[in-house]
């Protein structure tokens, strides 16, 4: 099939925008160029003039299983988020409520252009994570949540000993890695260090290293956090990471805010991954990672709109617009330009999740992971840099087509692979039975 006639941002190295063509073959990208001639009338035709076509979108940092969640957790900063609401609400799920969960968030997440994501899972029914994912068509890397120290604070359903743990996240990645045609992948996923012994994070480090996987965690997000870690291990908490092996270049680390002295050189020593969540940080109060400076350095940064009860969308273009604004004031106002900003959210994403020889950018022989963009109100009629536009005025709501190796999952502005009416009746359901189970909680956060 041919797109035609469309602006084309492919993030390819040193491309600049192009007016033209591409072409799709067997999932794949076969050709770009500024016209290209029609095969016959078996070759489909699709009018993309007046869009943009740009690689998928790619989030490095999201929790499918807290959807649920949204509006449910405002105005708290990050351990008190967790250990008051999160940890009980992730404790709660059933099988049933983690996968409308999941569906609830791909749902968003494909409708506004994502086409990838790093997702982290709760401890329990991660399978239900993957089967959602692997349903909707979204290239899906994601893993159980690790977290076996007690700090007293962590709910019964959570717990659960580093054996145990390891040895169902071991069962989940024979049955998911490489699943749907390679399109599934797993990362192990110790939450944090503070809720991870010594011998979790070790266990951790062996397992990824025998069995090719990535490591997905959080890092340094909070000073609270920081300090925890500190009294525990006597080490800054990036520090503590790599002493416990789980620094390289299959590791992605959500937020590193408060890096310590050396530790962002250490994670560029390393080829560890940022993944980088602006309206969480701000939201949780947490502050404003200092991402110019990782860039400058040779550190790779993604971006993730983390979960829903932090944000509260799962929206790639929101976490773009912010990455691209809210450096500005510290690095003046050259720093983070639209295409440093796209490059993030396409090509950055792409090498977190280790699939950057596939996907990132639109290049021929790459998998045909794209999204058209089509502006739908006057005001979104792209004129000047078609970069600016997408990071700064075009939003979610212009997405008319989304693909996944050569597969719509979204045409002409309708969802094709969710049933979107399911999931919301499953929602109303869950809802209910997350109100039975927590009675104060309209109560409490007013006292919040
Ligand atoms: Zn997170």
């Amino acid at each position: 099939m041919i797109f035609q006639g469309a602006t084309i941002l492919s993030m390819g190295p040193g491309a600049e925008p192009l007016q033209g063509d591409l072409r799709v073959v067997d999932g794949r990208i076969a050709e770009i160029a500024p016209a290209i001639l029609h095969a016959g009338s078996a070759e489909e035709r699709i009018d993309a003039r007046g869009c943009i076509i740009m690689p998928g979108l790619v989030q490095a940092h999201v929790h499918l299983c807290q959807t649920l969640f949204r509006n449910m957790a405002d105005d708290m900063e990050l351990l008190d988020w967790l250990r008051r609401r999160i940890w009980p609400f992730e404790a709660w799920h059933d099988a049933e409520s983690m996968a409308v969960s999941a569906r609830l968030g791909l749902w968003e997440l494909i409708a506004g252009g994502t086409t990838a994501i790093l997702d982290m899972g709760s401890v329990r029914h991660t399978d239900e994570l993957f089967a959602a994912a692997e349903d909707s068509g979204i290239r899906y890397v994601g893993g159980k949540c690790l977290m076996d120290h007690d700090d007293g604070q962590v709910p019964a359903g959570l717990l659960e000993d580093a054996a145990a743990g390891l040895a169902e996240s071991r069962r989940l990645i024979e049955r998911w890695q490489g699943a749907a045609d390679g399109r599934i992948g797993y990362a192990l996923a110790p939450r944090f260090a503070v809720s991870c012994s010594d011998a979790c994070l070790e266990g951790v480090a062996a397992l990824a290293r025998e069995r090719g996987v990535g490591i997905h965690t959080h890092a340094s997000e909070n000073l609270g956090e920081i300090a925890e870690v500190k009294r525990r291990s006597g080490r800054d908490n990036v520090r503590h990471l790599d002493a416990c092996g789980l620094l390289g270049p299959r590791s992605v680390l959500a937020h590193c805010i408060h890096l310590q002295d050396g530790e962002a050189e250490l994670l560029r020593d390393r080829g560890a991954h940022v993944a980088h969540c602006p309206s969480s940080n701000m939201k949780l109060a947490s502050g404003f990672a200092r991402v110019p400076e990782l860039l400058e350095l040779g550190v790779n940064v993604a971006l993730g709109a983390d979960g829903a009860p932090c944000n509260n969308r799962l929206d790639a273009f929101r976490e773009m617009q912010l990455a691209g604004l809210i450096h500005k004031p510290r690095y003046g106002p050259r720093a983070l330009p639209a295409r440093r900003v796209l490059e993030m959210a396409t090509l950055g994403g792409a090498r977190a999740l280790g699939l950057d020889r596939e996907i990132g950018s639109l290049e021929p022989g790459k998998s045909a992971d794209l999204i058209v963009l089509a502006p739908t109100a006057p005001d979104q009629v792209v004129a000047g840099s078609p970069e600016a536009a997408v990071v700064f005025s075009l939003g979610r709501e212009a997405v008319r087509d989304v693909m996944v190796a050569g597969r719509f999952l979204k045409r002409d502005f309708q969802l094709l692979t969710i049933a979107a009416d399911r999931v919301v009746a499953g929602a109303r359901k869950a809802w209910a039975r997350l109100a039975r189970a927590f009675p104060d909680l309209a109560e409490e956060s007013r006292d919040a």
